[in-house]
């Protein structure tokens, strides 16, 4: 069987970022690692693998293989292709090393290095293996490593028929990074009763809680005249959408909050006297904290309409995804199964709400339940980013030994 490193050490080579945009996919170069994949699954004699040839989301089974009278639910296995827009994914050059502490000079010159310092998670890797980059692009561990361990998951499945699992169904998308991870994806076709994203970060993650969230947008009109004839005349849109940012609180921003607190945050503004629009985004995993916050634009918008006597304000508000738990809550041995497989490994879970959405989110209400497994990947989206590789060798144990938790007699 194929180590899980030499896999991930493929993947990686392997430019697949997605870009904001149009398309979908919105890069082809992602169906470069799709069409290996593809080929790797026929290799290794999965079931039913199939390509969209059309929109890069690659699909394939693990039958089951119950002892009479046992059952099990069909699982689903989910990690995504594509690499943040952030940072390049070009010519990504993976490093192994063995870390003793201490500095990785990543670029070899001092310009990129990844210190404890500004990194304090490296510290809980001493003494293990890690890869890392040159520090020229990302590594690609979002999600790669979790390519890589279902992938490795797959193969010990079809080698080792004394691992009991029902049927395993496995997908691979495209443009996670970019919010259109889930737009094209055959839930039919995949056929799971429930699925489990591996797309976290350190092992021991899980994660069945993310944001309630929602898009605002202000638009503020104006009265332009000349200035020196303006007392009493002039509207000054750009002041006026400053009087309602100023009328939102402080310290409910991205940049003051943590853990479950929610937040407002101003994402753009543009405009000039005669006109000014803002975008705001808006979070928080309380549903009904998340109504509180699109009440208040409403509420600010129509004391400023009467304040200034008009249709000054206008405000749009729209949710955009929702809080997975509502979904995994009437499911819970979905997370249960995990944190006992967890313990049986000697694995110590970390389960922390998540300050953002995932596929799995919007999965969960298509009516695929979700939650996010870890991947041993950390600090994503970076130059800085590494993955350690004696984790993403447990996590592919984990995945099997989730499996066989299913498995009921
Ligand atoms: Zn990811």
């Amino acid at each position: 069987m194929e180590d899980v490193l030499d896999r991930f050490l493929r993947y990686v080579k392997i430019d697949t970022q997605s870009r904001e945009g149009e398309g979908s996919p919105t890069t082809a170069k992602q169906f470069d690692l799709a069409r290996l994949l593809v080929s790797e699954l026929e290799a290794m004699g999965a079931a039913q693998v199939r390509l969209d040839e059309e929109h890069c989301y690659v699909y394939a089974r693990i039958p089951g293989n119950l002892a009479p009278g046992r059952t099990a639910p069909a699982i689903g296995l989910i990690a995504h292709m594509d690499t943040s827009p952030a940072v390049s994914g070009e010519n990504v050059k993976p490093r192994v090393l063995l870390y003793e502490g201490g500095d990785i000079d990543l670029s070899g010159d001092g310009t990129y290095v990844l210190r404890p310092g500004d990194f304090p998670i490296l510290n809980n890797y001493v003494g293990q293996e890690l890869v890392v980059t040159d520090g020229s692009t990302l590594l690609g561990a979002d999600d790669k490593a979790g390519v890589a361990e279902i992938m490795a998951l797959a193969e010990y499945l079809l080698t080792h028929p004394e691992a009991e699992h029902g049927e395993v169904c496995l997908a691979f998308t495209p443009d996670e990074e970019v919010g259109g991870g889930v737009r094209h994806f055959d839930l039919e076709h995949f056929g799971a009763d429930f699925g489990y994203t591996v797309d976290g970060g350190p092992l021991g993650g899980l994660e069945y809680e993310n944001f309630n969230a929602a898009s605002a947008a202000v638009t503020v009109t104006g009265r332009s005249t000349h200035t020196g004839s303006a007392k009493n005349a002039m509207r000054n849109a750009v002041t006026l959408a400053m009087e309602f940012q100023s009328l939102l609180p402080p310290e409910e921003t991205p940049e003051h909050t943590e853990g479950y607190e929610g937040f407002y945050h101003l994402d753009s503004i543009r405009g000039d006297v005669e006109k000014c629009e803002m975008s705001y985004i808006l979070r928080d995993h309380d549903r009904s904290k998340l109504e509180a916050k699109k009440a208040r634009f409403g509420a600010i918008a129509a004391y400023l309409n009467e304040k200034y006597g008009g249709e000054v304000f206008n405000t749009r508000v729209k949710d955009t995804y929702y809080n997975m738990k509502e979904v995994i809550l009437p499911h819970m041995e979905i997370v249960d199964k995990v944190l006992e497989a967890m313990g049986d490994l000697g694995i110590t879970p970390m389960v922390t709400p998540i300050r953002g959405g995932t596929d799995g989110a919007m999965l969960s209400y298509m009516g695929l339940p979700c939650p996010n497994l870890c991947t041993g990947g950390c600090v994503c989206h970076s130059r800085y980013e590494f993955a350690s590789v004696p984790h993403m060798r447990k996590i592919v144990e984990l995945l099997a030994h989730i499996l066989e938790k299913h498995v009921k007699s």
